[in-house]
């Protein structure tokens, strides 16, 4: 089953801790958060075009050595039927895997654990895992059973994982939080995610002004609370 990418950077130090990685992007999305970053992967990736598997396997292999292993993000890769060949691929490679998700598909993160085929998670918890709150910020109907089942398996995979939250006003307040904190609890990492008002989904998301650094501090400690540790990424300045 082949599998369509969009998308490809060579080479981040900042899409997986610690690691040196070349980034994928899979075009589609079931989800349509409003502060969603990538649009045009969610709604005209047809407009994009598609890079040749084998032009991204021919640059991948002249890299190995050097990158650690390859970040697999989107939209929502595990929509994609060739994800499973796509990470054959790399593995043969001898690259680390690592997926992002919105944790909507269990029975794949499932299948590809139990293959041995993913060195590291990233899921999306976006709010507490109640239909309607998540429904909000998911921008849609959503299966809140599934995505517990993927925090399960996530966290009883033993591999490196983390767990993420973008925090936007008017989608997640302080009460939410502690909740979100609760239903991972067990993880090693958990990180808040400030939201950027800046090439969103909903263009009425760019009038948002995002929660101010001492917000997220407060929210930090709520998180630390229940789990004993979390970070916060893209902090504002004030
Ligand atoms: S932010 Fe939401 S809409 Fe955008 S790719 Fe992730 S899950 Fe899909």
């Amino acid at each position: 089953m082949p599998v369509t990418i969009k998308g490809f950077i060579e080479t981040s130090l900042i899409e997986w801790e610690g690691m040196l990685a070349s980034i994928l992007f899979l075009p589609g999305c079931n989800f349509r958060c409003s502060y969603c970053h990538s649009p045009h992967l969610v709604y005209s990736s047809e407009d994009m075009e598609t890079i040749p598997l084998e032009a991204i396997m021919e640059s991948l292999r002249k890299r190995r050595g050097w990158i650690d292993g390859v970040v697999i993000s989107g939209g929502e890769p595990t929509l994609q039927k060739g994800l499973k060949g796509l990470i054959r691929q790399l593995k043969a490679l001898g690259l680390k895997v690592k997926l992002d998700t919105n944790g909507s598909n269990p029975a794949v993160l499932a299948e590809l654990l139990e293959e041995g085929l993913l060195d590291c998670i990233a899921m999306d918890v976006k709010a507490p895992l109640r239909e309607e709150e998540y429904g909000k910020a998911a921008g849609g109907p959503c299966d809140v059973g599934a995505l517990r089942r993927s925090i399960r398996i996530i966290l009883q995979s033993g591999i490196e994982h983390e767990f993420r939250t973008t925090v936007c006003p008017g989608l997640l307040a302080e009460d939410g939080i502690g909740e979100i904190a609760r239903d991972v609890r067990g993880t090693k990492r958990y990180v808040l995610q400030s939201f950027r008002p800046n090439n969103c989904l909903d263009p009425d998301m760019l009038e948002v002004k995002p929660y101010p650094a001492e917000t997220l501090k407060k929210f930090k400690e709520i998180v630390q609370y229940h789990l004993g540790h979390c970070s916060i990424r893209g902090e504002p300045s004030s």
